[in-house]
């Protein structure tokens, strides 16, 4: 264990770090507390021995900085000292020193009190291991929370979350955002050809598929069943229905057979794409603009399947646009 003495007079410094060399401990020196705290600073040492009267930054100086700053781990603080009144001692303390030490030294006393200090620093270790394990514990609970384990995204909780905040961001700064809603088609079909289990390898695979093809400021959700939401952020409609089309064209080109879902033979997604431009800045919410989308998807479906269908603003009519990428 390493132990940091602070004393101004050579003598009494190279008696104390010869005394504890020889009792087994790793001795560092320094004549005054500019240069202790020099050290300190490093994060290495947790037991100083301080003595009180010294020169540009004495003891009690060297204490309340101590205390004062912002050190990763607690350092305890061992003053040595010729005052042994009792107001001495509360100003010490008040300054943060933990126990205290009067001249001459007494060794017997001052391995006592190391030892003290040793038994302090270790609780401190345990206790500061334990609340790493527990903000760890915390991120990971936090984490899956806000996770879909099947699909490997963001749940209904998260999109929630999420949209309150793209929202209130359109609503402050007029910074416009899309929802797609995807859909994979005759999915209920899959599952009773193929099996559930196959289904909930395609459900992760189309999932995982769109996160990879959408930009790292775009984020994706599991909205329902077979139901994926992506918010596509800083994009009006052109750009939004572009995006969802690139989706739309990721998911057929994994080319998953699925017999059922005619006339394609894949699987297959349809996406309903609305943006906040459709509603006011003000007094609006984020579920307008999902309902839409919703109205956007239905549409998709009943138009055929497997594409993209956007809803303009100032015109609810659902368009079908034919865009070249
Ligand atoms: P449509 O083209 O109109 O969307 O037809 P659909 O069959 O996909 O639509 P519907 O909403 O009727 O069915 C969705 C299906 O998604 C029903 C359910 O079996 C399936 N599904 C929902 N969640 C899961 C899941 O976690 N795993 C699997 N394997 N299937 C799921
Ligand atoms: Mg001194
Ligand atoms: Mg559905
Ligand atoms: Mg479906």
């Amino acid at each position: 264990m390493q132990v940091l003495i602070a004393e101004d007079d050579p003598i009494s410094r190279k008696i104390l770090a010869h005394f504890l060399g020889n009792e087994g401990f790793e001795v560092l020196s320094v004549s005054n507390g500019r240069e202790a705290w020099e050290v300190i600073k490093k994060g290495d040492v947790r037991l100083v021995i301080s003595d009180w009267v010294m020169p540009e930054l004495d003891g009690i100086e060297l204490c309340k900085r101590l205390r004062e700053a912002d050190l990763s781990k607690y350092v305890y603080i061992i003053m040595v000292t010729a005052k042994n009144r009792t107001d001495d001692l509360i100003k010490g303390l008040e300054a943060g020193a933990d126990d205290f030490i009067f001249k001459p030294i007494n060794k017997a006393e001052l391995l006592v009190k190391i030892k003290v200090g040793r038994r302090i620093l270790e609780l401190e270790n345990e206790l500061f291991d334990k609340n790493q394990q527990l903000s760890r514990a915390n991120e990971l609970l936090t984490k899956m929370s806000l996770t879909d384990s099947l699909m490997e995204i963001g749940n209904r909780r998260s999109f929630h979350q999420y949209m309150e905040k793209v929202h209130a961001t359109y609503s402050r700064y007029g910074t416009p955002y899309c929802i797609a809603m995807a859909d994979i088609d005759n999915f209920k079909s899959f599952n009773d050809t193929y099996g559930h289990r196959e289904g909930d390898k395609v459900l992760k695979l189309v999932a995982q598929s769109i996160k990879k093809t959408v930009r790292i400021s775009d984020e994706v959700f599991r909205y329902g069943g077979e139901e994926i939401a992506i918010i596509f952020s800083n994009q009006k409609v052109e750009g939004g229905y572009r995006a969802a089309e690139r989706v739309r064209r990721k998911i057929e080109s994994l080319g998953i057979v699925h017999e059922d879902n005619r006339p394609f033979g894949i699987v297959t997604i349809s996406i309903g794409v609305a943006c906040s431009d459709l509603v006011r800045r003000e007094r609006s919410r984020w579920e307008d603009v999902l309902k839409q989308a919703d109205i956007a998807v239905y549409r998709a479906k009943r138009n055929g399947k497997n594409q993209v269908q956007a809803i303009r603003p100032g015109n609810y009519e659902v368009v079908q646009e034919q865009l070249t990428m």
